[in-house]
């Protein structure tokens, strides 16, 4: 790792047809930003391939790249004052280096430091390049927990930089300074040098891009101000505020997205579609069960929508079992009734096929007929079908994006439904909306989310919630037991069976491992009915089953012509038993969390005490020990979701990449609730006030989100 001594100071490079400063033009962006971070004079090419491996390519990237942290140097802490526990940033010369013993690799490297105080020592392990990078008499700043080594106090494994000594101080040492990720080649002296300078040469020329009001209204830092103190902060509250202001600007840009959306969808013409209300009735009156509360009025808020003659946004929120379907089956009659089709759209084949299950058991005994259409059909079939849609032949279809990837055609589409799972883009469902002539669409989420969450993913979406499950659910008792149990839990499975009850046993089906998988899972179930229980009926399903064989063993289950049911996850959304008690899911260490609530959303539908027992491995992960822990702990939907949240982070959880959404640079949906409401109410606003963004003081806002969305919002052909 070569320190870089002497980089000659950034200036802007001046290429040919660049605009320096785009003060002239108030709609110019700042050209400056746009610059690539290899025309900057300094860097060059092979500093900007290594920057571009951070995803860095422009001065803007560069700009918005965030700090993992700042480090407070305003003072070092003296060596001989070092404690165990603390969190130390000091600096001292090496007076000796001390590479592992031979043949004990396994021993840490030590590098012993002295300061004006005294000496320390800072031990790495698995550290042996270092013995070529380090060498006596270099000055070391080094940041990281204090702890014991065989009794002696030492800094273990600190991140560390060497100081050299024509580097500018100022923006190392006697500040906050940022420390950011660093890559191959590019050590943290090198990478903040660079940084300072971008700041200092670029960021004089930027213009804000929010109005006056709202900067003074949410007392909000300037955008020069913002991005300097959020490299280079005197105070931590200059860097809060710098954060704050950053983050704002990431959640106005996204809601003034889902504003304009929204305020064109309330503009645009749609169907009013109000039958008499004959099919709903009818199909009420098949429940063997009153609505709760929760459901009356949800379903009295898609009534309206439906009726009034704008197109419906509306997101279905609820709890597993909660009792989503039965209200989409009740809006999809009352489109049917009007004369129209529904559509409902599902992220999974299995899921599509449940769907397609539960919708024909509801509409069918009311005379009407409901088709499925998925990939996996044969081509003639799937012809068929599509013709009979297009024909107006078949009111209602179910299936998977094969509805929209195929670009079926309706004959008039009333009501689409998209159980979305988090696993559609806003995208997609614009695409199977396109279908018709603004139909009314339903988005159903079968994980709650939290509300920041939730205007964040569906924020161009109007938000109905059934918060409360059908009376007489007892929560499911959950238990996680290692392999030595297995007898034990047999023998309860056997018990709860010799009740009437009955038991699913999952497996988990990974794509990279699926044939084993599929292997371990069928063996299984031979095991059981052979060895196990040989008095009982065991069934297996898994997702390679033809449609009409999955169809038969569930109907089998539901039947109680089966008693246990062995399956992979195709499980996991949909089936509906309540007549069974137990939930056994094997390696449920392989399980995503909400995934595991899923499965045990299975059971507790009777109104027998139900049980979760989730079987793992004896030495768990962390964060798979999390997932175990947050499901025995509580059965809350919500809860789980945020601890899911917590523990896979945004990006993962919502699935970044497929939703489609802009990115956030800064803001942090974990942290920055309440800024993203503040951004929220501003947005609309200035959407109420200006929908296409047209007023001058607007210019800079509407080339930010235009650039933001790239292109998945057209202001120009409307505006
Ligand atoms: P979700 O789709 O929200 O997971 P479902 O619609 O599959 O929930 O409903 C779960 C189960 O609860 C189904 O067996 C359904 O028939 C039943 N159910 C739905 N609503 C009620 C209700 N109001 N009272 C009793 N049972 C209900
Ligand atoms: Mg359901």
């Amino acid at each position: 790792m070569v320190a870089s001594r002497h980089e000659p100071a950034l200036c802007r490079a001046a290429r040919p047809g660049e605009r320096l400063s785009s003060r002239a033009g108030a709609s110019t962006p700042a050209t400056g930003l746009a610059t690539p971070l290899q025309f900057v004079k300094g860097i060059g090419p092979r500093r900007a391939e290594q920057l571009a491996r951070k995803g860095l390519e422009t001065v803007e990237d560069a700009l918005y790249f965030v700090p993992l942290r700042h480090e407070d140097r305003t003072t070092f802490t003296p060596l001989k004052s070092i404690q165990p526990g603390q969190l130390a940033t000091c600096t001292g010369v090496i007076t000796a280096i001390g590479p592992p013993p031979p043949g004990r690799s396994r021993h840490p490297m030590t590098v012993m430091l002295r300061d004006d105080t005294g000496y320390a020592t800072a031990s790495f392990f698995n550290a042996r390049y270092l013995a070529r990078v380090l060498q006596r008499g270099q000055r070391l700043i080094v940041h990281g927990k204090v702890g014991r080594f065989r009794g002696q106090i030492v800094l273990q494994h600190p991140d560390w930089e060497i100081v050299e000594s024509g580097d500018d101080e100022r923006l190392h040492a006697g500040r906050l300074v940022p420390v950011y990720s660093t890559t191959e080649g590019l050590n943290p002296r090198v990478l903040r040098g660079i940084m300072g300078k971008l700041v200092e040469a670029y960021t004089a020329d930027i213009e804000e891009i929010l109005p006056a009001d709202v900067l003074a209204r949410q007392r909000l830092a300037g955008l020069v101000q913002a991005l300097r103190d959020f490299h280079f902060p005197q105070t931590e509250e200059a860097l809060a505020a710098a954060r704050r202001r950053l983050a704002f600007d990431d959640f106005l840009f996204l809601q003034l997205g889902f504003a304009i959306l929204k305020s064109r969808a309330s503009r645009t013409r749609g169907l009013s579609i109000k039958p008499r209300g004959d099919l709903v009735t009818k199909l009420r009156a098949s429940f063997p069960y009153e609505l709760t509360g929760a459901q009356d009025r949800v379903w009295d808020e898609i009534r309206r929508d439906m009726a009034a003659p704008y197109p419906m946004h509306r997101l279905l929120q609820g709890d597993v079992g909660s009792g989503k379907t039965i209200v989409a089956a009740m809006a999809a009659v009352t489109a049917i009734e009007a004369g129209y089709q529904a559509a409902i759209m599902a992220p999974t084949e299995i899921l599509s096929e449940q769907h397609f299950m539960t919708f024909r058991s509801l509409l069918e005994p009311l005379g009407v007929p409901v088709t499925l259409l998925t990939s996996s059909l044969g081509a003639r079939e799937r012809k068929a079908r599509r013709a009979a849609l297009a024909a107006g032949e078949i009111p209602c279809v179910v299936g998977t994006h094969a509805l929209v990837q195929e670009g079926v055609e309706f004959r008039k589409l009333g009501l689409a439904v998209i159980d979305e799972q988090h696993r559609f883009g806003v995208g997609q469902r614009a695409r199977l909306k396109s279908l018709g002539e603004q139909p009314d669409m339903l988005v159903m989420t079968a994980t709650p989310i939290p509300r920041t969450l939730a205007l964040t993913l569906h924020g161009d979406l109007d938000v109905s919630v059934i918060d409360e499950l059908p009376p007489g659910r007892k929560p499911v008792v959950t238990r996680a037991r290692t392999e030595g149990r297995r007898p034990q839990i047999y023998a309860f499975l056997r018990e709860q069976i010799q009740a009437g009850r009955q038991a699913y046993i999952v497996y988990p089906l990974v794509e990279e491992s699926e044939t084993l998988d599929l292997k371990a899972a069928t063996d299984m179930a031979r095991h059981l009915a052979a060895d196990v229980f040989p008095e009982f009926t065991v069934g297996l399903l898994h997702g390679r089953l033809k449609f009409d064989e999955k169809d038969e063993i569930m109907r089998r289950f539901k039947d109680g012509a089966v008693q246990i049911l062995v399956s992979t996850t195709v499980i996991e959304v949909g089936i509906d038993v309540p007549n069974a008690s137990v939930m056994l899911v094997e390696h449920a260490e392989r399980f995503g969390l909400s995934q595991l609530h899923q499965l045990r959303g299975r059971v507790g539908r009777g109104p027998w005490t139900s049980y979760c027992i989730l079987l793992t491995g004896a030495r768990l992960s962390e964060e798979a020990q999390r997932r175990i822990d947050a499901m025995v702990a509580t059965t809350d939907g919500f809860r789980i979701a945020e601890v899911d949240l917590e523990i896979r982070g945004p990006g993962d959880f919502f699935g970044t990449r497929q939703s489609g959404l802009p990115e956030f640079r800064v803001a942090d949906l974990l942290r920055d609730g309440v800024i993203l409401e503040a951004a929220r109410r501003e947005a609309d606003q200035i959407v109420a006030r200006d929908a296409n963004l047209r007023e001058p003081d607007h210019q800079r806002l509407r080339a930010g989100l235009l650039a933001r969305w790239r292109g998945k919002i057209g202001l120009a052909s409307v505006g």
